[in-house]
């Protein structure tokens, strides 16, 4: 059987799909002309789109990162600086406005002043009748493919965070699940930052009857100040620890997944070893690392910060990522050797990546780690 949490790239918490309609999951021309339903408003920002899909589920072919995927929400509210679904978000504005569904000017009011501020405060909720009577018609291709019976692996949240806060409200992402219950023998990941999901562990648990579950919590450091400096509104790491600690008393099988792992500043030992040691003590059944990617939606958000707060490190990010969305190779092959090293110590399994080759290690060394 093949290892979800850990077959999958998982950057960021979230791979990149490679086109616009693999992004937007179908949004139909059924739409065509209706305005974009407003569902809820929060005083303090947030407002929340009815979103109408016929598809629900990207292929491995249409995403490019080697699963079927899904996301019930576009957008997110927690805000990591160095997310690069934002321009998901983007294309389902895209196609709102080409169906005429919103003006031009409401595009541009949408999607905030500086173009990405809309992803954390616009958020489109997948209608829940379209999104289940989507997956009736979807699954059966996913199961289809499932013929060797090891577990076609589904992933959900590898956009956007499947419970935040939105999930409260809506609980889209708890239908979904629901709808999984009448399947079985998938493999199915899960990536989430929020506590919330301790709500669905019943579901969860029952759900791992029937499938392999794996939630990858995802947290890339256990500093408090570093977590607000880079992720405007994620929960506390102690709070992600405690989640971690409850999904695997209640017989889920969940891990961390440390990405994005940012050069220089939380790739050192030190910050490595406390995260899988509070990992570990907290219950983790695996770990895996994935490094930064440095797409072009996510430049403009996390350059002018490590200009700021890490200012010894600027150059070296341009140099580094110069051309180039993925962490340069040797670079990406010692992180997951040091990542493993560290892991093994402490006894937590991790994917069996490629050994990366004698003296990238060095390279590591280039990165001196920087405080705000
Ligand atoms: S929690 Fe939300 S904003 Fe942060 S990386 Fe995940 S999808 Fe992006």
């Amino acid at each position: 059987m093949r290892q979800a949490a850990a077959s999958v790239p998982l950057a960021a918490g979230r791979p990149a799909p490679k086109s616009s309609s693999a992004a937007s999951s179908g949004s139909g021309s059924r739409t065509r002309g209706n305005p974009l339903p407003l569902l809820d408003q929060r005083a303090r920002g947030a407002r929340f789109y009815s979103h109408l899909v016929r598809s629900v589920l990207n292929t491995p072919e249409s995403t490019g990162i080697g699963c079927w995927s899904f996301n019930p929400y576009v957008g997110c509210e927690f805000g990591c600086t160095y997310c690069y679904a934002r321009f998901a978000h983007r294309y389902v504005l895209e196609r709102a406005r080409d169906t005429g569904r919103v003006s031009s000017a409401e595009f541009a009011k949408l999607r905030g002043p500086n173009g990405w501020e809309g992803f954390e405060h616009q958020i489109f909720v997948k209608d829940r009748s379209a999104l289940l009577e989507a997956l009736d018609r979807d699954l059966p291709r996913l199961l289809s493919r499932n013929v060797s019976g090891d577990g076609e692996t589904l992933l959900i949240g590898s956009s956007t965070d499947p419970y935040q806060p939105a999930e409260r409200r809506f609980e889209i992402t708890k239908a979904a699940l629901e709808r999984l219950l009448r399947e079985h023998g998938l493999t199915i990941g899960i990536i989430t930052k929020s506590s919330l999901i301790c709500r669905d562990t019943e579901l969860l648990a029952a759900l791992s009857q029937r499938h392999r579950v794996l939630v990858n919590v995802s947290l890339i450091s256990t500093d408090p100040a570093l977590i607000k400096l880079l992720e405007a509104r994620s929960p506390a790491p102690h709070v992600r620890l405690r989640t971690l600690r409850r999904l695997t008393q209640c017989g889920v099988t969940a891990g961390v997944l440390v990405a994005p792992i940012l050069p220089g500043i939380t790739d050192s030992l030190e910050n490595l070893r406390l995260l899988l040691e509070a990992a570990k003590a907290h219950g983790a059944c695996f770990a895996h690392p994935s490094p930064l990617r440095l797409y072009p939606a996510v430049r403009p958000l996390l350059l002018p910060v490590i200009q700021q707060r890490f200012p010894s490190l600027a150059a070296r990010y341009r140099e580094a990522y110069h051309g180039l969305g993925r962490a340069p190779k040797e670079y990406h092959a010692a992180l997951v050797r040091r990542f493993e090293r560290i892991a093994q110590v402490i006894g937590i399994p991790t994917q069996s990546e490629p050994r990366a080759a004698a003296g990238v290690e060095r390279q590591l060394n280039l990165w001196p780690e920087q405080r705000p």
